[in-house]
């Protein structure tokens, strides 16, 4: 299926490896003039030639709303716009309620949270004045299901989401869609490093068995971003392999 989205321009952050490269590869090969984002020059740039199709790599840090919005007017300075944004980060350390200091949340609320709106203000508005945008954000199953081990994320991811939410609803009509996909366990190194290379995915609740492809995810922010999904707003899709047990 042509997604229709052929010479569109992408800003993709916080992309050298794992979900965001995937999602920056799918959209390159589908025409979308694509501009990726990572803190190390080398691994960036590397990332970007993998990706091919004319993928940009610059270095910035989208650690919190300066950050983003910074990497957002570099993207729009070298393609004369942003039409896709997805929206990524590191996730924060893992910690419970009695291991995590009060002073751990506002840098992972910065992260997961502030990011996404230094991101958003940076691109949306343009892509309300052209009349076509699409935003997708890649936030956690942890939203849907909060994970024991990993306040801070399921903490700040779920403001994140209520943010995208609401602005979903107020761009709706200028032909803005705001997304968020939620990955479970995929193979990529935010899962090494919190459950080791050797983990059993059926053992840590994935029915499927296996650990998601990140290819396959990259796959579906590229749909979410086609012009076929222009009445997808709003929503959050949970890529998890059934690990999410709930009915809504
Ligand atoms: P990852 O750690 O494998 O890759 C993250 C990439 O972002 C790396 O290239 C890293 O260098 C870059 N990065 C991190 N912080 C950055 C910053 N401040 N500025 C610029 N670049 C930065 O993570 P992933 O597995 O690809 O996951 C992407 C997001 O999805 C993360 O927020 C993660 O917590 C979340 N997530 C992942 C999984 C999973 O199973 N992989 C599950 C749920 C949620």
């Amino acid at each position: 299926m042509d997604l229709g989205i052929a010479g569109r321009r992408a800003a993709v952050a916080a992309a050298s490896t794992g979900l965001g490269a995937a999602a920056a590869a799918a959209l390159a090969a589908e025409g979308v003039r694509v501009v990726i984002c990572g803190r190390d020059r080398a691994r960036i740039e590397d990332t970007a030639a993998a990706i091919g199709h004319g993928c940009i790599g610059l270095v910035a840090d989208v650690g919190d709303a300066a950050g983003g919005a910074a990497f957002v007017g570099a993207a729009t300075e070298a393609l004369g716009g942003v039409d896709i944004l997805v929206t990524n980060a590191g996730g924060p350390p893992p910690g419970t309620f009695a291991t995590t200091d009060l002073d751990r949340y506002e840098p992972a609320l910065s992260l997961n949270l502030l990011s996404v709106v230094g991101m958003c203000k940076a691109a949306v508005p343009a892509m309300q004045a052209n009349g076509w945008g699409r935003v997708v954000a890649i936030t956690s199953l942890a939203v849907r299901q909060p994970m024991a081990t990993l306040i801070l994320s399921n903490t700040a991811r779920a403001g994140a989401t209520a943010f995208l939410k609401t602005l979903a609803r107020e761009v709706a009509a200028d032909g803005v869609t705001v997304n968020s996909i939620q990955p479970g366990l995929h193979a990529t190194d935010r899962l090494r490093a919190l459950y080791g290379a050797d983990v059993d995915p059926a053992a840590i609740g994935v029915p499927a068995g296996v650990f998601g492809r990140p290819a396959d995810f990259g796959a579906i922010v590229a749909v979410l971003c086609s012009d076929q999904a222009r009445f997808v707003t709003g929503a959050q899709i949970h890529v998890d392999g059934g690990a999410y047990a709930g009915l809504l």
